[in-house]
């Protein structure tokens, strides 16, 4: 499984992390299921109501809200985010723990070097912790109205 989020998303993730630092940040995301790929379409930074540098719980009544947006939307749930305010992008023995849907994806975003975030996503399958593929895209929109052919051209339009 893939997970692919625009670059908007990944900016928003990384302003909710860092306006919430040193605590933990996170939040959920929703979007669309695709044949071997999820497609995040929305962000919801929420509180963690632990307010701590070391875990997270994700306060009940706003993930009511969200879920009730998410439905709105039909989109899906997709998964969770949470940043790791000074150790690295891997998955802790409680985020193992906790990790309890298969369906799911869990991102984590490492602050561990403020000035070099590093966002891995992990999907847990019987027992087992596997990275997943994750793309940033910076021009989803307007690159899915172009043929195939014309993405490479797109993507540098002004270079060489
Ligand atoms: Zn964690």
């Amino acid at each position: 499984m893939t997970i692919r989020l625009t670059l908007a998303h990944y900016q928003e993730i990384l302003a909710h992390a860092l306006s919430v630092y040193p605590v933990e940040a996170c939040g959920l995301l929703a979007g669309t299921r695709e044949t071997n790929c999820a497609r995040v379409r929305r962000v919801y930074p929420m509180t963690n109501v632990d307010r701590s540098p070391q875990h997270f719980t994700l306060d009940p009544k706003e993930q009511f809200t969200v879920l009730k947006d998410v439905r709105k939307n039909s989109y899906r749930l997709l998964g969770n985010f949470h940043s790791h305010p000074s150790t690295s992008a891997r998955p802790s023995e409680e985020d193992k723990r906790l990790a309890l849907d298969k369906e799911m994806s869990y991102l984590i975003l490492s602050l561990a070097d403020k000035t070099q975030p590093v966002l891995k996503c992990f999907s847990f399958k019987h027992g087992l912790m596997l990275e997943e593929t994750l793309l940033i895209e910076e021009q989803v929109l307007k690159r899915e109205l172009l043929a195939p052919i014309c993405t490479e051209a797109f993507r540098n339009p002004f270079t060489n």
